[in-house]
């Protein structure tokens, strides 16, 4: 059944009426008035993770803290190792410690446990920092991390720092906030040299929402290099204790993730003053456009002939590639279901590079902005929703006849199911997809998932992938 009418509405009584105001056809009577940003509604399952993992995602590469989960096994064994982050020396982050809480801890409280694991974790890592998630159980039982934590810090002398991050306080953006918190706290007020000024004379930025998938923080601090700036710190792709430290003293941060990180530059900017651009680095077109960014916030001619040589020089290497994959892909369609709507945008962009339609696109943690730009960028008659259910990806996807779903390990059973294609654009993938080369890899893994003769097999047995083999 057709979830749309003929002119583009969606149809009443096809969708749980409260999530009406959540999707839009794009040329239908509503006009960008999309909802977002809200809590899920009760009821309808939602796609996005829950507020602690939203924290841990953030903070889990950094490297050489410890990461305590203060709450029952489930939560720590859920988020372990759960990035595909790669790091060019400590591998402590790989650990997931917990407090393992049972029933008794509960009932009695779980606070001296924590001190006890805090304890045992300090004398045998050394950690120059511990972080201390708080789980729902902890949300309920009402456990004082906070107290906890400042005697851990004194007894041990490093930070111990709680992340605020027990269940019901928000959904997933509400786990980034607490994060970005988190962050915040470690970094350390700017040296004299900066406050007086001469941060500025240095060309140098914190990269944030970057988590180094597969080294793709690497690659761009490469490019960065290339065209003379220098990165301070990545937020928080490959990153120690130490660095964060001294975050303050870069001239500009740069914003890849903004759904995660958005807060973080927001904060930087009032307490430190360092302004913030967003970029992205999916994609050709958008690598190009955000060293370009970069080298005119400088103001610096040498910086910018240097992008424009890199530039020229590195599109012209891929195009060949990405030119033969678009040869295989013409009239074949995507739909686009990630975290935030930055990347979003950027997919978009992507697929129209390979010529690939875009028939729906929806993100967990968008903003109104992001979503105003995705309805100016889409083709009408695309579908754009916000915190979406399985049953309405699966639905929209079936009449939209997609081909390709893009999202992350929550969304790769629903394409299989469908006999629809499926990239990973997430936590754990191993190969990179930022820069140039990323912008390669994409289209060779569109080519190759789209154009594989196992869909021949899968389709039209009505039962999915698991059906038809
Ligand atoms: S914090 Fe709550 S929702 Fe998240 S993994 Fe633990 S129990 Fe589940």
């Amino acid at each position: 059944m057709s979830l749309a009418t003929p002119d583009g509405h969606l149809k009443k009584g096809c969708l749980v009426e409260e999530r009406e105001a959540s999707i839009l056809i794009k040329g239908g009577q509503r006009k960008n008035q999309l909802r977002c940003d809200t809590d899920s509604i009760a009821g309808c399952v939602s796609q996005r993770a829950c507020v602690y993992c939203g924290a841990r995602v953030v903070l889990n590469p950094v490297t050489d803290a410890v990461h305590l989960v203060h709450g029952p096994i489930g939560c720590s064994s859920y988020t372990w190792d759960v990035r595909g982050s790669l790091s060019s020396e400590s591998e402590l982050y790989r650990n997931s410690f917990s407090t393992d809480l049972k029933e008794n801890d509960i009932i009695f409280g779980g606070e001296r446990k924590l001190a006890r694991a805090i304890d045992e974790l300090a004398e045998r890592y050394n950690p120059p920092v511990v972080f201390v998630y708080a789980t729902c159980v902890v949300g309920v039982i009402g456990d004082d991390l906070e107290a906890v934590c400042k005697k851990a810090a004194s007894r041990h002398e490093i930070p111990v720092i709680p992340v605020q991050s027990s269940g019901f306080i928000g959904n997933k953006s509400a786990g980034y906030r607490a994060a970005c918190d988190t962050l915040l706290r470690l970094i350390e007020p700017r040296s004299a040299d900066c406050s007086s000024g001469k941060k500025h004379e240095t060309k140098s930025v914190n990269y944030l929402g970057d988590f180094n998938l597969a080294g793709e923080a690497w690659i761009i601090t490469e490019y960065l290099r290339q065209i003379g700036v220098e990165v301070n710190t990545v937020f928080t792709g490959d990153s120690k204790c130490g660095n964060i430290k001294k975050a303050a003293g870069a001239s500009l941060n740069i914003v890849q993730c903004a759904g995660s990180m958005g807060y973080l530059a927001r904060r930087m900017d009032e307490i430190y003053g360092i302004p913030f651009l967003r970029v992205s680095f999916l994609g050709v077109e958008d690598t190009s456009a955000s060293l370009r960014s970069i080298a005119a916030f400088f103001k610096d001619l040498r910086m910018k002939r240097l992008a424009e040589e890199l530039i020229q020089r590195e599109s012209a290497a891929v195009k060949p590639q990405i030119d033969s994959y678009r040869e295989k892909l013409r009239h074949k369609k995507a739909a686009i279901y990630v975290g935030g709507g930055f990347k979003a945008i950027s997919l978009i962009k992507q697929f129209r590079e390979l010529g690939i339609e875009v028939v729906m696109v929806g993100t967990q943690t968008g903003q109104e902005e992001d979503y105003r730009t995705l309805h100016d960028i889409t083709d009408n008659g695309t579908v754009i929703l916000d915190d979406a259910n399985p049953s309405e990806l699966e639905r929209f996807m079936t009449e939209k006849g997609a081909h390709l779903l893009v999202g992350g390990v929550k969304e790769r059973p629903l394409a299989y199911k469908l006999g629809v294609a499926f990239i990973d654009h997430n936590h754990d993938r191993k190969h990179p997809l930022s820069g140039y080369a990323g912008a390669v890899n994409f289209a060779r893994e569109v080519q190759d998932t789209v154009c594989s003769p196992v869909w021949k097999y899968a389709r039209g047995t009505g039962g999915g992938i698991y059906a038809g083999i």
